[in-house]
């Protein structure tokens, strides 16, 4: 059975309550037009099931996401005639995901689109690193 929430607006998108510019849609998911786009041909994909991120998805179903990802991003970025894009998902309210429900924002990205994702880069510090490496690994051991 396919988790749902009624108060969730993309699981109301999904079972086709509230309109979306629809582009793909299959058994798993559905593929549409972020209605606030950030650049032209801004799209969005989401299981049709509610899990509300990455960290809360299981992985066969990830799986099966992450399958179709490629050919909807290349539509996108070949149907506003782009030069590239980014594929990305924000995984909890700290990580700036708005709504519960797991997506991926595909991003044509034009030269001189205007747009600038925030990512201010720093140095990893080798002592930092090492510990790093210790706490996730020790944390993969004991994660599904
Ligand atoms: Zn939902």
């Amino acid at each position: 059975m396919i988790p749902k929430d009624e108060n969730c607006i993309l699981c109301k998108i999904a079972a086709g309550t509230i309109p979306c510019y629809k582009l793909y849609e299959d058994d798993l998911l559905l593929c549409f037009l972020d209605v606030f786009p950030i650049v032209s041909g801004h799209t969005l994909v989401i299981p049709k099931g509610h899990y509300r991120s990455v960290l809360h998805t299981p992985a066969e179903v990830l799986a099966a996401v992450n399958l179709r990802i490629p050919k909807l991003a290349r539509a996108a970025v070949a149907g506003v005639q782009a030069e590239a894009c980014h594929v990305l998902t924000n995984c909890g309210v700290e990580a700036g995901q708005s709504v519960d429900h797991l997506h991926y924002h595909i991003l044509p990205r034009f030269e001189g689109d205007g747009y600038k994702l925030n990512w201010p880069s720093g140095k990893l510090d080798p002592t930092h690193a090492a510990r790093l490496q210790v706490s996730i690994g020790q944390a993969l051991k004991g994660t599904p």
